[in-house]
């Protein structure tokens, strides 16, 4: 009886190398594994298929362990020449067909997606062309009629039509990030300036997310020249006044590809010339080059690159006969498909406007989001804000934090002071939350008093959980009606959402409180209703994947397993998305609890891993998993039974998880928010009912949320745990972390301890 043969899937990485793309393979090798697929990386891109030979290699479990956290592609890139012409794809075709591949993912950039696509079109022609020169024979190339493509966005760029962020981007701007951080400080220390040159050669996104996040003077990105034919008067003048206004440094992003209305690329030399001629002082240029592309993924890269590489898997798997090639992207936390050709061309459209010099079509191609950013941006970066319309009526406007502090809070304040302030409006910070509404400590802020803030973790007002009860109600009214307060917006948690409801609903009582609400999400927990994500959640979970990173490097020498406790309170995000980024063997969640038979057949899982030569086992466990099972239970639990098989360690991660300075994504998270607040302030100031909300990230959207339905959405969130998108994500981790053993004879299991055998690329 003939045997049905696997199904055989190729995976490559080509172009420029993109960190994730690393955990993108893993999730698609062990996941085609478990699907029963057989694996084939091609090494070196398109240039290792055109080669042949050794350059395609069977994957096993064990191929793609310990590589989650390493930046680069352990399986190679290239650009390849060969594969742009007929015969080199002609070639490729035959590499392909002599392993029986006739299933391929390919990761990479704009480039490699078009190659990928031109594969799937020629591919009938091509295997007929080889049969015609006798180099395959009518039954194999019958048994190979077409070939399934699927493509994953890997590029540092971000620009990839179909998905929200390309894999890699999320990183570099860690690193444009942190650069700019160091730079800012030492600038400031000799008043200096610096021209920071990021990548992007037709795609802004760099520049502009990343001078957004580091709160830079001033940015040139390519598909927004600046306006007019005097715009380095323009630079000079607002660098100049941000100086006399008390600025101490100035950084000027520009991107790559920067160029003037008239299509002349803008050079960082060019730039540093122009400063120096006007500004008459000392100008450095620092072109960060492929530091961008370097190091470890960040969390949000790690996990946008394992959900990528799963969802690739099970397209290639649903696909029938002949299927249109598509790429596969995330867009609102929520996996999309597009179909390969139409987001090539749509990427390439924006790069042929640029060319053309229609940068208005360009902008328009680069989305909603892309141009609010730049908007937001444009305003951030003045040196001082534009006076006040004569006659306006500026509405006095508070800003106000409760609950723990979230890497975030100051980046929320700034964007908020400085919009405010800019649109003519008077602005208020309240200190120490609502300790201070009630004590009146409130003093009025400008557009220097946030100045520096972008960067800074923590809570610059002060921030603590008092929750005001009824008999605080009259001190606060006094406290609005003293500073004739009009509208508040509160940056924080859970306490600071019951606080402001509780203000909403005692309105009949105090007319001062009926003023326009705001709750902005603020907490490292992630577990505010009307939310995808709230500010905080992406710091957190970097320090928290750093801290497991190096806990796994601390145990290479003995048999050890580690049951690390996050924060989290009753919500499971940074547990199950830390475990996601980090290849934990087992997370445990307050919205799935854990039983004695969970923690038996855990053991067990154990016991038999480290008999079979595993070295290393991860755990984590979110603060409020169980009640009883707490993690020092567990810990003790696990070595007393384990008897003496292997070491267990506890390892609670506490408030370093709550400190910081904010990733890029929370930065970026908190300018978008605090500017959608800003603007539903002053747009309610002015009715006679004034609406309140809680707001947030809806599916990539910010949502306004009528505070009226706060508790039957808490309600509906604390019922229906297991609705929450991240969740979806479980099943991805409990395929990748099963031990290899599975898979039939490979041994040592688990992720973490594994070195990677055969992966070097060389
Ligand atoms: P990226 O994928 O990062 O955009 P490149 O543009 O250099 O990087 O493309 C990577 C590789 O994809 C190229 O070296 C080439 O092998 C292949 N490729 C790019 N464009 C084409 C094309 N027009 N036709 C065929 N192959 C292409």
């Amino acid at each position: 009886m003939a045997v049905e043969q696997a199904k055989r899937l190729g995976v490559l990485t080509s172009g420029g190398d993109a960190p994730g793309m690393n955990a993108a393979v893993r999730a698609i090798v062990r996941t085609a594994l478990d699907r029963n697929m057989e694996v084939y990386a091609i090494y070196e891109g398109y240039q290792g298929m055109v080669e042949g030979e050794n350059r395609v290699r069977k994957l096993n479990w064990d191929s793609v362990g310990g590589i989650l956290q390493r930046g680069g592609t352990i399986i190679g890139t290239a650009r390849s020449e060969a594969f742009r012409s007929r015969p080199g794809r002609l070639q490729a075709v035959s590499t392909l067909l002599e392993h029986g591949i006739d299933n391929l993912i390919v990761i990479g950039g704009d480039g490699s997606l078009y190659g990928a696509s031109l594969l799937y079109q020629e591919w009938p022609a091509l295997v007929a062309e080889l049969v015609t020169q006798d180099r395959i024979s009518a039954e194999v190339a019958a048994r190979h009629p077409h070939i399934t493509v699927v493509g994953l966005p890997g590029s540092i760029d971000n620009d990839i039509f179909g998905t929200d962020m390309t894999i890699g981007a999320d990183t570099a701007l860690h690193r444009i990030t942190q650069a700019v951080d160091a730079l800012s400080s030492t600038a400031a220390s000799h008043q200096r300036t610096f021209v920071v040159e990021v990548m992007g050669r037709h795609c802004g996104y760099l520049a502009l997310m990343g001078a957004l996040a580091s709160g830079a003077d001033w940015a040139l990105i390519p598909s927004s020249p600046p306006a007019g034919d005097n715009w380095e008067e323009r630079m000079c003048e607002v660098l100049k006044t941000g100086r006399a206004a008390g600025r101490r440094d100035s950084i000027v992003v520009v991107a790559e590809g920067a160029c003037d209305r008239h299509g002349h690329r803008l050079t960082s030399e060019y730039i540093k010339k122009v400063l120096e001629e006007r500004l008459d002082e000392d100008v450095r240029v620092i072109i960060l080059g492929h530091i961008q592309r370097g190091g470890s993924p960040s969390a949000f890269d790690r996990n946008l690159s394992t959900i990528l590489g799963y969802a690739a898997v099970e397209e290639i798997l649903a696909a029938v006969p002949g299927s249109a090639p598509c790429l596969i992207g995330m867009r609102g936390n929520r996996i999309a498909r597009t179909p390969l050709q139409h987001s090539v061309e749509q990427t390439r459209a924006v790069t042929a406007a640029i060319e053309e010099q229609d940068f208005d079509k360009a902008m328009t191609l680069r989305g909603h989001n892309y141009q609010a950013a730049f908007s937001t941006l444009r305003t951030l970066v003045r040196a001082l804000p534009h006076a006040p319309t004569p006659g306006q009526k500026r509405l006095r406007l508070a800003v106000i934090h409760a609950g723990a502090p979230a890497p975030g809070m100051n980046t929320a304040v700034r964007a908020a002071v400085r919009l405010g302030v800019d649109q003519g409006q008077r602005m208020f910070g309240v200190r120490n939350g609502f300790q201070g509404l009630i004590a009146g400590d409130i003093h009025e802020m400008n557009w220097m008093s946030v100045n520096g803030w972008a960067p800074i973790g923590g809570a610059e007002l002060g921030t603590n959980r008092k929750t005001p009860s009824g008999k605080d109600f009259y001190a606060i009214a006094r406290t609005f009606e003293e500073h004739e307060i009009q509208g508040l917006l509160m940056i924080g948690g859970w306490s600071g959402y019951e606080a402001i409801y509780q203000l909403f609903r005692a309105r009949d009582n105090f007319p001062a409180f009926n003023i326009p609400l705001v709750c902005l999400p603020a907490t490292i927990d992630n577990d505010l209703p009307g939310s995808d994500l709230s500010i905080g959640a992406d710091t957190a979970l970097n320090s928290i994947i750093e801290a497991v990173d190096k806990i796994k490097q601390s145990a290479v020498a003995s048999r050890r397993c580690f049951v690390v406790e996050v924060m989290g309170r009753n919500c499971g995000y940074l547990a199950q998305m830390s475990g996601l980024a980090t290849g934990a063997e087992r997370v445990y969640l307050p919205e799935e609890g854990v039983t004695l038979n969970n923690l038996q057949a855990d053991l067990a899982m154990l016991i038999d891993g480290f008999r079979h030569g595993k070295r290393l086992s991860v755990m984590i466990r979110n603060e409020n998993a169980h009640p009883l099972y707490t993690t020092s239970f567990m810990s003790t639990l696990f070595a007393e039974e384990g008897k003496g098989l292997f070491d267990v360690r506890q390892a609670i991660l506490g408030h370093l998880q709550q400190g910081g300075n904010p990733t890029p994504f929370d930065r970026i998270l908190a300018t978008r928010l605090a500017a959608t607040a800003i603007e539903f302030l002053v747009a309610e100031a002015g009715k006679a009912s004034q609406a309140a909300v809680f707001m947030g990230l809806q599916t990539g959207q910010v949502q306004l949320n009528n505070l009226e339905d706060l508790p039957r959405m808490a309600d509906l969130t604390s019922q229906r745990p297991k609705e929450q998108w991240w969740l979806d994500t479980r099943p991805i981790a409990r395929v990748l972390s099963q031990p290899a053993p599975h898979f039939g004879a490979q041994e040592n299991a688990g992720e973490p301890d594994q070195p990677s055998h055969d992966g070097s690329g060389a």
